[in-house]
């Protein structure tokens, strides 16, 4: 395979169209599955609040005002063609340059912090992005990029399970995380679960998992039963729409599974917000 250049101009043009469509949209499929859990809400606020979400997500490419006020982190799943060369800068450079180009031309409100602990101290323009690179056969370049709000970060969780845990082990963990978050992660909710790995990759992986479309099933069988299975679990907490009581508490689950040594059972559940901002982008 001949070698393809790709030129930085190119990467920062599609990334800033990309942030930009995903501060005004959400993923394609949400509409409808909110749409469906609003037909089958009983709770008149849950009822209230799913239409207003609605409206919200109509209104906000209309006039271009963000889907949300915490326009997040901007995460970045980035891989690499082993036959794709990048005319320029190193990747992370110009990916953050362009977000912190976009984020002054969007009026993006400024959420990342220099230190986490001591002085957090503002960046003043949503840089640096989290990026995690990879290289893969091929000549292209993709990106995976979401805006990952706080409040639904937070109440994520990772626990580090004896491999003697059972499945019910599993689906008691994820239904605790997502009782104790309660509306703190703005439901309804798409979780993302990894099982397997070591304690970095099965984050990844939870991670990695909300970036698949939202009616995606995980081609294992037992697998894809438990990812329903655990969402009528979490549906039936009554947590409900924004933590105010109902049936609608989650909207998508995804698991995603990898090789683990024999002494493990590394388990972690990324909450997502309905505000479910992501897009691929191939060049
Ligand atoms: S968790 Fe999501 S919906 Fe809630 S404030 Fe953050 S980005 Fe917005």
């Amino acid at each position: 395979m001949a070698y393809r250049y790709v030129s930085h101009e190119t990467i920062r043009s599609e990334l800033a169209n990309a942030l930009k469509h995903i501060t005004f949209n959400p993923d394609p499929e949400l509409p409808a599955l909110l749409k469906s859990a609003l037909a089958n809400e009983t709770s008149e606020i849950s009822k209230d609040i799913l239409k207003c979400m609605l409206k919200n997500i109509e209104l906000a490419p209309k006039i271009e005002i963000p889907l949300c006020q915490d326009t997040g982190s901007l995460v970045v799943f980035a891989e690499i063609g082993n036959h794709c060369i990048i005319n320029g800068p190193p990747l992370p450079e110009i990916i953050n340059e362009t977000l912190i180009k976009t984020s002054a031309e969007l009026y993006l409100r400024p959420s990342i912090l220099k230190d986490p602990l001591l002085q957090r101290e503002n960046t003043g323009n949503n840089a640096p992005a989290v990026i995690h690179i990879s290289i893969v056969e091929g000549d292209k370049l993709k990106l995976q990029i979401a805006q990952k709000g706080g409040g639904a970060e937070n109440m994520s969780q990772l626990k580090m399970f004896t491999p003697s845990a059972k499945v019910d082990a599993i689906k008691n963990f994820v239904v605790e995380t997502v009782t104790l978050a309660k509306g703190n992660a703005c439901p309804p909710l798409i979780i993302g679960i990894g099982i397997g790995g070591n304690f970095e990759t099965c984050a990844l992986l939870a991670k990695k998992a909300l970036f698949q479309t939202l009616t995606a099933k995980n081609p294992i069988e037992q697998y894809a039963i438990l990812e329903q299975e655990i969402l009528k679990s979490v549906n039936e907490t009554g947590i409900g729409v924004q933590g105010l009581g109902g049936k609608t508490t989650a909207l998508a689950v995804h698991i995603l599974n990898a090789p683990c040594h024999i002494a493990s059972l590394p388990v972690a559940v990324n909450l997502q917000c309905h505000s479910h901002r992501h897009i691929e982008i191939v060049i």
